[in-house]
């Protein structure tokens, strides 16, 4: 039977090339990313499955304002097998990271280009290739006549890449009764050349808006402001210590050490003339080992509440009475970990729960 269905699915290549063209020519980028949603994907992927032959398709919109149609699109097709009651799932998400600067794409992400035995796209390799093999697996099994012996679930989710919320999470939360205890999941997301790698964990992930706060002014007369820029790009520099505190290290994470990264940086001022007075920047965070939530908002370890000093800043002064003890060294504050849990109107906090460890480890 094994043979039979390798067979099959060779015979499949052309096809599964074609459906791979064709996801990458939908932009499914979700809208907290500034994109579409995935609802054109979606439609691409119910008219296929109807086409299989499929009978059993349903879907499961998840109510969300920011795209058009006002929901998020959920697919779920069963493949009947010998065994109707447990379930194996082949789950993948429609959603896409966004393509980024398109300057620096040598082709355009959203056409299409074969070269060298591979397909350049954007989302080819995440998460189309997850879409195209589970199609094709089950292609290849109606296709052969071959019963599988579980019955087969597709899963096509939304808003993987920003948290799953109108995804998977909406899934589980809102109609519990579609997964079962005893079924088996596959989740083909990532993986290895030869196929011989199962991830079986994935990091915490944590984005943190900082925004620093300075006072604006006529570029030309520096000293009457604070520029919230450089002080931003101080704590940029600054926040390399957060891998020095969070230094634990789990080899079943690739890389195993937890990543803090500066990302996004939202514009400021929209001349060359004026000092900024407010900055805005993001830090990507993912922590690799367990243990207790990691919280980043409420206090400063020293307890300082007040404004602290711009490291480095050679304009900074103490204020008189409150930082009478001098400016201390920049290696003396940056954030720790801290037993506390969220701390409320904070925006940064590690999840501990299963839901969100299942969040992505690998880049949205
Ligand atoms: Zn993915």
């Amino acid at each position: 039977m094994k043979n039979i269905l390798l067979k099959k699915v060779s015979e499949l290549e052309n096809e599964g090339i074609e459906l791979m063209k064709n996801l990458i020519r939908i932009n499914a980028v979700g809208p907290k990313n500034n994109g579409p949603g995935e609802n054109e994907k979606a439609k691409f992927l119910k008219e296929y499955l109807q086409n299989l032959g499929i009978e059993e398709i349903k879907e499961y919109p998840a109510p969300d304002a920011s795209v058009a149609g006002g929901a998020r699109p959920n697919l779920v097709a069963l493949i009947p097998g010998q065994n109707r009651d447990q379930k194996l799932w082949l789950i993948s998400h429609m959603d896409i990271v966004p393509e980024g600067d398109r300057s620096k794409w040598a082709t355009d992400p959203f056409e299409p280009v074969i070269r060298d035995g591979k397909i350049y796209g954007r989302g080819s390799e995440d998460n189309h290739q997850g879409l195209v093999s589970s199609l094709l697996t089950v292609k290849a099994f109606l296709a052969s006549g071959i019963m599988p012996h579980y019955t087969i679930g597709l899963a096509f989710v939304s808003d993987e890449e920003t948290g799953s919320t109108f995804g998977l999470e909406y899934l589980v939360n809102n109609h519990p009764d579609i997964f079962a205890k005893e079924d088996i999941v596959i989740i083909p997301d990532a993986g290895s050349k030869d196929g011989g790698m199962i991830e079986i964990a994935e990091k915490s992930i944590m984005w943190v808006k900082i925004k620093t706060i300075g006072k604006q002014v006529h570029a030309s007369l520096p000293d009457l402001g604070i520029n919230a820029f450089r002080a931003a790009s101080h704590l940029v520099v600054e926040l390399e210590n957060l891998r020095h505190l969070y230094n634990t290290r789990d080899d079943v994470f690739d890389p195993p050490q937890s990543t803090f990264e500066p990302t996004k940086k939202e514009a400021n001022v929209p001349n060359i003339n004026t000092l900024p007075g407010e900055d805005v920047f993001y830090l990507d965070c993912r922590r690799s080992a367990g243990g207790d939530c990691w919280s980043l908002g409420g206090r400063r370890p020293d307890r300082r509440r007040d404004r602290g000093p711009i490291p480095g800043c050679p304009r900074w002064r103490p204020p008189p009475g409150r930082w009478d003890r001098g400016c201390p060294s920049p290696r003396a504050w940056p954030l720790r970990p801290s037993s506390t849990r969220r701390t409320p109107g904070s925006s940064a906090w590690w999840g501990t729960g299963s839901a969100r460890r299942a969040r992505s480890g690998r880049p949205p």
